[in-house]
C-alpha cells in the first residue's frame, strides 16, 4: 500500500513538472510574438494574445522569419511614424497649420467681414507680419479665391517681400491683383498661380517634400459666382499630415463626384470646409461620402453663428486663437 502511495506520488510529481515547463514554454513564445508585433505591427496584438495553442505560436514563429527576414528593407516601411500637427484658427477660413517641419496659412489676408464675417485680430496679424511664433518661418501661403474676406492683395504683396522664402499658391485671378501692383517684379518669383475651371483635372505641385494638389470647385451659390477661381488646396507634409482647405466651394455633390479620382487618391486627415456643408443633405454626402477625409472642420462661421450648426457639426472654429491638435499615427509606405 505504502509503495503504491509512493508511485502515486512520484507520478503527480513528474506531471506537474512538465506541466510547469510547457506552461513557461508558451510563456517565453508569447513574450517573443509580443515584442516583434509590438514593434512591427501594434493591431495585431490583440490577435495574437488571445491564441494559446503552442500549434499556431509555432506556425507565428516560422511565419516571423518568413515574413521578416533579419535587416530586411520591409523593417523600415512597417514602422509607424507619429507626429501631431497643430491647426490654429485666425478668423473666417484662415488657418494656420503648424506640422513638425513646416508651416502654411491658408487665406490669412483680408479686410471685408461683409458685415457678418470674423477678422482676424490685430494681436494677430501684427504676429504674422512680424514673424513671431508660431507665425516664423512659413513655407506658403494658400489663398482658395479673390472675394474680399478671404485675400487682399497689398498685404499679401508686403508679407512676401518681407519673407523671401515664403511661396504664394493662388488663383490665376489673384496673381493679376498682384501684378497691378508697383513693386510685383520684387515677389514674381514666389508666386505660383493657378487658374482652372469646371471638369479640369487636378494639378500637382511638389516643394520641400509638400505634395500640393489644386483642383477647381465653384464658389457657393452655382451659376451666379462661377467665374471666381475657387481653388480647392490639398497638402501633404513631410511627415504624411494631409489637410485640405475648400475656400467657399459649393455644396453640389456632382462637382465633386467629377474628381472622384482625385479624392480617391489620398486620404485627407482634416477638411477644412464651410459651414454650410453641414447644414444640406447635399453638403454632407460631400463631406462625409465624397472628400475621403477623416476629420472635418466647419469654417466661415459668422459672428453670431448658425442655429443650425451646433446640431450638425462634430467640431468647427469660430473663436480666433482656437487650435486643433491633430495626431498622426500612420505606416511610412508612401501614398504617392
Ligand atoms: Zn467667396
Ligand atoms: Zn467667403
Amino acid at each position: 500500500m505504502k509503495r503504491l502511495y509512493f508511485y502515486k506520488c512520484l507520478l503527480l510529481i513528474l506531471f506537474s513538472l512538465f506541466s510547469s515547463i510547457t506552461v513557461s514554454a508558451h510563456q517565453t513564445n508569447h513574450f517573443k510574438t509580443n515584442v516583434y508585433f509590438a514593434e512591427g505591427c501594434a493591431e495585431n496584438l490583440t490577435g495574437s494574445n488571445k491564441d494559446n495553442s503552442s500549434t499556431v505560436e509555432k506556425e507565428k514563429e516560422k511565419e516571423k522569419e518568413i515574413v521578416r527576414p533579419k535587416n530586411s528593407p520591409l523593417q523600415d516601411t512597417q514602422s509607424a511614424v507619429s507626429s501631431e500637427t497643430i491647426l490654429h484658427y485666425l478668423g473666417n477660413e484662415a488657418v494656420l497649420v503648424e506640422d513638425k517641419e513646416v508651416k502654411f496659412l491658408f487665406d490669412p489676408f483680408f479686410h471685408n467681414h461683409y458685415g457678418q464675417y470674423i477678422l482676424v485680430p490685430d494681436a494677430i496679424r501684427s504676429k504674422i507680419f512680424s514673424g513671431q511664433a508660431p507665425f516664423d518661418n512659413i513655407t506658403a501661403i494658400f489663398v482658395s479665391h479673390v472675394h474680399g474676406d478671404h485675400f487682399d492683395a497689398k498685404d499679401t504683396l508686403r508679407y512676401l517681400k518681407a519673407n523671401k522664402d515664403t511661396l504664394l499658391f493662388i488663383p490665376e485671378q489673384g496673381r493679376l491683383q498682384l501684378q497691378q501692383l508697383s513693386s510685383y517684379n520684387e515677389i514674381e518669383a514666389q508666386v505660383r498661380s493657378v487658374e482652372l475651371k469646371l471638369g479640369d483635372p487636378a494639378i500637382s505641385f511638389n516643394l520641400n517634400n509638400m505634395d500640393i494638389d489644386a483642383v477647381y470647385i465653384p464658389h457657393a451659390g452655382w451659376p451666379q459666382r462661377q467665374d471666381i477661381q475657387n481653388t480647392v488646396f490639398r497638402i501633404s507634409t513631410p511627415s504624411n499630415f494631409t489637410v485640405a482647405h475648400f475656400g467657399d466651394a459649393d455644396a453640389n455633390p456632382t462637382f465633386y463626384r467629377q474628381h472622384h479620382q482625385h479624392w480617391k487618391k489620398k486620404l485627407t486627415d482634416v477638411a477644412l470646409v464651410p459651414y454650410w456643408l453641414a447644414l444640406t443633405p447635399d453638403g454632407r454626402e460631400v463631406i462625409n461620402s465624397i472628400i475621403n477625409s477623416k476629420k472635418n472642420i466647419g469654417v466661415h462661421v459668422p459672428v453670431k453663428g448658425h442655429p443650425a450648426l451646433p446640431g450638425s457639426w462634430t467640431d468647427y472654429f469660430s473663436r480666433p486663437g482656437e487650435q486643433r491638435a491633430i495626431k498622426n499615427h500612420r505606416e511610412l509606405p508612401n501614398e504617392k
